[in-house]
């Protein structure tokens, strides 16, 4: 079976995945279901929530996903950033789905999420799943020697504010502690202040890109659409090498917001 049927949403639709990308919603009105793929109208009826979710198989293989609104503003290419090859360009294709936080998905939550992931990519760890919380075990793999394991990332950030992650040794069976700062120094060069990816979803390099799509998502939330919200997540939720000015600016952006 390729497609999985979500949770039903306030708003009565059911989102569902196939291939485990979001491929739309099912709803019942009337005694029939329907399938739905925002962007796309389709008025067919189906007897079961079943067959209306086979029929987003169908509609996603003839290449009818749903439609990501673009920001705005949207950046130009950064000079000499075409890097698409490199392993950061790599990652920043993968899929964003296990990305989404382990906790009630709102503003403040995602904000949260995405700065954790940001300082998490700048200790040298990539997340395999979505942020946990603080006090939870979050899995992820040291990017130093490829271990994969649970840290918590009350740990990670440090104390009291000095951000000194914590062990210094990081797991058992790391690298030697003495080695680290070169290594962590070569992952830093991945990093940039630009966004070179080349997807759907636009990664947010500046203020005015930040505030569309927390908008998207807060509306999205507002009206009690998951599943919106979790399409709209994807340009902060992906991997991106300018995933600290992303940080940056959503949290300074959810700042401008709650003002
Ligand atoms: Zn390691
Ligand atoms: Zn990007």
């Amino acid at each position: 079976m390729r497609f999985v049927l979500g949770k039903r949403e306030e708003d009565g639709r059911y989102p569902v995945t196939v291939d485990d990308a979001p491929a739309g919603t099912v709803h019942r009105r009337h005694g029939s279901w329907y399938a739905t793929v925002p962007g796309h109208r389709n008025n067919k009826r189906f007897g079961t929530r079943f067959d209306a979710a086979a029929f987003l198989v169908e509609l996603t293989d003839s290449g009818i996903r749903p439609t990501i609104p673009a920001p705005a503003h949207t950046p130009a290419p950064a000079p000499g950033t075409d890097s698409l090859d490199s392993a950061a360009g790599r990652r920043a294709t993968r899929t964003y789905l296990h990305l989404v936080p382990d906790l009630r998905l709102t503003l403040p939550n995602l904000v949260r999420a995405v700065e954790a992931m940001a300082r998490l990519t700048q200790l040298g760890w990539e997340p395999l799943e979505g942020y946990p919380g603080a006090d939870q075990p979050w899995r992820m793999e040291c990017r130093l020697c490829g271990w994969q394991g649970r840290r918590f990332w009350s740990h990670l950030r440090g104390r009291n504010g000095d951000r000194m992650p914590r062990p210094v040794t990081r797991h058992p069976g790391c690298i030697p502690v003495k080695e680290m700062p070169a290594a962590l120094l070569a992952l830093a060069a991945e990093r940039t202040r630009n966004c070179p990816c080349e997807g759907e979803a636009t990664h947010p390099t500046t203020t005015s890109d930040a505030l569309d799509v927390l908008g998207a998502i807060g509306d999205a939330l507002e009206s009690g659409s998951t599943m919106y919200a979790t399409l709209y997540a994807r340009a902060i939720l992906e991997p991106c090498p300018a995933s600290t000015l992303r940080a940056d600016l959503l949290r300074h952006a959810y700042t401008l917001r709650s003002n």
